[in-house]
C-alpha cells in the first residue's frame, strides 16, 4: 500500500458552490470524511447520479448538517434513486421519527433544469448498460459519472453555451 496521500483516492463526489448556494453531489461511504476534509459547514442540498450503493451510502451523515442548519436536508433525485433511497434508509422515512434521525426531503428530478438557491443545475440523463444516470450541467461545467452512453439529444445539452435567461 503506498503511504503518499495522493494515492488516497476517495470515490467520487464533488462540491458545487456559489456565494450562497452549496450542493454535493452523491453522499459515498467516504461522505463524511470528505465533508471535513473540505472544511463544509453548510450544505443546501444533495444532487444523486444514480442509486448505486457507493454513491448514496453515505446519507445518514448529513444528520451533521441538519443538526447545525434546523432543517431537513434538500435531496435531488430520479425515481429510481428515490426508491433505493427510501429502502435503504427506510428508518428516516418512517412516521415514528426519533432524535437523531436524518432528516431528509426528497426532491423528484428529471432532465428538466431546476434552481437551488442561487445555482442553476442542467440534468443530463446518461446511462450505465440499463441504468439511467443523470449528470448535471452547472454553467459551463459539467459532471458525469458511471456512464457509457449518451443519447445525441442529451448530448446537445453539453455543447450550447446556455444563458440563462
Ligand atoms: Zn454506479
Amino acid at each position: 500500500m503506498s503511504t503518499d496521500k495522493k494515492d488516497k483516492r476517495l470515490r467520487s463526489s464533488i462540491l458545487v458552490e456559489s456565494e450562497n448556494t452549496t450542493i454535493v453531489i452523491d453522499t459515498t461511504p467516504d461522505f463524511r470524511y470528505q465533508m471535513l476534509r473540505a472544511g463544509v459547514k453548510k450544505l443546501d442540498a444533495v444532487l444523486f447520479t444514480h442509486p448505486h450503493k457507493d454513491h448514496i451510502a453515505g446519507l445518514d451523515d448529513v444528520r451533521a448538517f441538519n443538526y447545525v442548519e434546523k432543517k431537513p436536508m434538500e435531496l435531488y433525485a430520479n425515481s429510481l434513486t428515490e426508491e433505493a433511497i427510501k429502502r435503504e434508509f427506510a428508518y428516516a422515512f418512517s412516521d415514528k421519527k426519533y432524535p437523531g434521525l436524518p432528516n431528509l426531503n426528497l426532491n423528484t428530478i428529471d432532465e428538466s433544469p431546476f434552481i437551488i438557491g442561487d445555482i442553476p443545475v442542467i440534468p443530463i440523463l446518461v446511462w450505465h448498460l440499463k441504468m439511467p444516470v443523470l449528470g448535471f450541467r452547472f454553467g459551463n461545467f459539467t459532471y458525469i459519472t458511471d456512464a457509457n452512453k449518451i443519447e445525441t439529444e442529451e448530448k446537445e445539452k453539453l455543447k450550447a453555451a446556455i444563458s440563462w435567461c
